[in-house]
């Protein structure tokens, strides 16, 4: 008889002379590592305001929410925020779910269906290819910003309904979608357009509300917005937004909503809290940027290869995923955490560091971090 084990060994062990093996790195509490790899782009985790607010809503709604949203998963809570996140987008409901990823599968699938042609961007986030490969409809991956190709792929098409999908910010190289032109093809070709605000909501746009606030089309009647609120809202979950009828269909339809236990109130609480914060100081999404930036600018200065930032992710490309994920480790070492992006997450030879920066960093801290790329960089390459 095989140990039915044996193909999970074999693969470990694949993944081990590939050099790709990945494993977790639990951090402490209170560590003194610079951390240049997490998405608390506006520093709110961690905020007294925010923490606070999560405490007081576990005190007072429990620590789960009991149930799924149908049942008994839905506060008074959730649809305070959920009106409050819709107002600060531009949109016109919300629909709050237990994560970005649960977000992006909900809508994806409840919005398609076999009688649907499905456009993706090729980089789109790993959430919505999943989506893409649960919602039964025909599915055409076009090139990366490639409105034309778009356009060209609506114009044929056969299927009843059409709906293409875009990160807002690629999660990868940290560069923007054409959001505007992409809704004007989605449009003129009747198609639904949604964008993916995941790396945008608190960075991009009017004091944070993101990048179809800042196209213009937040709000219009073609249009559905994801967001988590694990990034710049530093909590926990997601949302999608759009017309209320969207809303409707995703409260009677989606399975990543219905089948799901609701968010947590803490989480809730936290996120009405962050965005509370980013209202009341709408400076941090221009801080965050003009941080993107600086940074961007520094490590071109050392000679790295980093493409143009529209968020607050600054990628640095490497090309072999030893070199990135070496370089990664002597950086912590050095006592600044970078995040790495290898196969499968990238395609071969296209490994990148990633480096995100928040509101908070300070020129210095900034500095610290590009000489520190390039100093490891070069360790690497010629030790
Ligand atoms: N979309 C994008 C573009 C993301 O980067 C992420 C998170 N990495 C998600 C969706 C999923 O969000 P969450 O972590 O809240 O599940």
């Amino acid at each position: 008889m095989t140990d039915p084990l044996t193909p999970l060994r074999l693969a470990a062990e694949r993944r081990d002379h590939a050099g790709m093996r990945r494993v977790l790195q639990p951090r402490a509490a209170a560590d003194e590592v610079l951390d240049l790899a997490s998405n608390d782009y506006l520093g709110l985790a961690r905020d007294l305001r925010v923490t606070e607010a999560a405490g007081r809503a576990a005190r007072r709604w429990g620590a789960g929410a009991t149930g799924s949203r149908l049942v008994t998963g839905s506060t008074e809570l959730h649809a305070g925020f959920e009106a409050e996140l819709a107002d600060f987008v531009g949109a016109p409901s919300s629909l709050v779910f237990s994560s970005g990823y649960l977000a992006n599968l909900g809508a994806v699938t409840a919005l398609t269906g076999p009688d649907t042609l499905l456009v993706c961007d090729t980089a789109n986030h790993a959430s919505l290819v999943d989506a893409a490969r649960l919602s039964r409809a025909t599915l055409v991956v076009t090139p990366h910003r490639d409105v034309a190709a778009v356009g060209r792929v609506l114009s044929g098409r056969t299927q009843a309904r059409a709906v293409v999908v875009t990160d807002a910010v690629f999660s990868v190289d940290g560069d923007a979608a054409p959001v505007a032109d992409l809704h004007a093809t989605a449009r003129a070709n009747g198609a639904l357009l949604l964008v993916d605000e995941a790396h945008s909501l608190g960075v991009l746009g009017p004091g944070g509300r993101g990048m179809c606030a800042a196209a213009g089309i937040a709000g219009e009647g073609d249009v559905v917005q994801t967001v988590t609120l694990s990034k710049s809202l530093g909590a926990q979950g997601g949302a999608v937004l759009g017309d209320p009828v969207v809303a409707e269909h995703l409260v009677n339809t989606a399975r990543a909503f219905i089948y799901d236990t609701g968010l947590a109130p803490a989480a809730v609480g936290a996120a009405a809290a962050a965005l509370s914060v980013l209202r009341e100081e709408p400076e941090l999404a221009s801080r965050v940027r003009a941080n993107a930036a600086e940074l961007h600018g520094l490590l071109r200065s050392h000679g790295l290869t980093s493409p143009e930032p529209d968020g607050a992710v600054v990628a640095v490309r490497v090309g072999d995923p030893g070199v990135a994920v070496a370089a990664a480790r002597r950086l912590l070492d050095e006592g600044i955490r970078v995040g790495c992006f290898r196969p499968p997450s990238v395609p071969d030879a296209a490994s990148r560091l990633r480096v995100t920066v928040r509101a908070d960093l300070t020129p210095d801290v900034l500095a610290r971090a590009a000489s520190g790329v390039e100093r490891a960089l070069a360790a690497v390459v010629n030790p």
